[in-house]
């Protein structure tokens, strides 16, 4: 039997890297995706794809920091696949250009970036208990290594330490209620995808994608940056059965990055 099979899963920002090719690896475990996305003709290509292979999958458009649609998209799953048995906040920005130095961010950025990174996964936990504590299930956050030690923006390494002690209170609250839930955070190292191509523009120490590539790579003991597929892997792991002991952990895939 397939890894994922009968379970339903939403993976949110799956329209572009780290969120696409968890959506794709869920559903060659056998997962049937929901595939959501603030851009929704994103959403909707990652699910044509994993649909061409006769898999599962639909596509929906939802802003993670709108509590209404974190109640539609629920509701959707249900009707087209079941109750959801998997969650994966995923969504997130970057806050290049809003977020380098902390004498400098204004509270409009800090807050917008909050609301996405942090916010936001507050709203899927909740609704995630609600609808999972009779027949259980799995959460996985997506934080960043940006989360255990400092060097990005403020607010977003703040965010993403906040996404950290979220989920091991989740983990705890679901396991004092006796509710059959597991929540778990994942903390990758640098993921070659449109997110961090993009900070190129922000920074003034590369001018290019290439310098940009070099310079992070140096920071990986492993001797390459990650693959969207690394962090897939890992999500998979923690929506299975097989992680049946593992809750309120927190997964670095980081290539060595945190271990220097
Ligand atoms: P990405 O390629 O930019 O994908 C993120 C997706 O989320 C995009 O499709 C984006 O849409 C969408 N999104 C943005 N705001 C949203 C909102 N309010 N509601 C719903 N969707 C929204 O980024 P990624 O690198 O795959 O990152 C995915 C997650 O991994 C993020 O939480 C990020 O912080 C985390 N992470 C990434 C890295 C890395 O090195 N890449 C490392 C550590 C952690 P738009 O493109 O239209 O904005």
């Amino acid at each position: 039997m397939a890894r994922l099979e009968k379970r339903v899963a939403i993976v949110t920002g799956a329209g572009s890297g780290i969120g696409e090719a968890t959506a794709e690896v869920l559903a060659r475990a056998g997962a049937s995706v929901v595939v959501t996305d603030i851009n929704v003709s994103a959403a909707e290509q990652t699910a044509n794809v994993i649909q061409q292979r006769g898999q599962q999958a639909l596509a929906l458009e939802q802003d993670v920091t709108s509590q209404t649609q974190w109640d539609s998209v629920f509701a959707a799953a249900r009707d087209h696949f079941g109750p959801v048995s998997g969650l994966v906040n995923n969504a997130g920005v970057s806050g290049a250009g809003k977020d380098r130095l902390e004498e400098d961010v204004g509270l409009d950025a800090w807050r917008s970036i909050m609301s996405i990174n942090l916010d936001a996964v507050h709203l899927g936990c909740r609704k995630a208990i609600q609808e999972m504590k009779v027949n259980g299930g799995s959460i996985v956050n997506i934080s960043s290594i940006m989360g255990l030690v400092g060097g990005a923006g403020p607010a977003y390494n703040a965010s993403k330490g906040g996404v950290r002690l979220l989920s091991k209170s989740v983990a705890v609250h679901c396991g004092k209620m006796g509710y059959p839930i597991r929540c778990n955070s994942i903390h990758p190292g640098y993921i070659w995808t449109p997110m961090v191509r993009n900070i190129v523009e922000s920074l003034e120490d590369v001018s290019n994608e290439e310098e940009l590539h070099e310079m992070l790579l140096a920071l990986h003991p492993v001797g390459r940056l990650g693959q969207p597929s690394d962090i897939a892997n890992g999500v998979s792991f923690l929506l299975s059965d097989e992680s049946s002991f593992v809750t309120g952990s927190e997964l670095v895939i980081d290539g060595g990055y945190t271990s220097v």
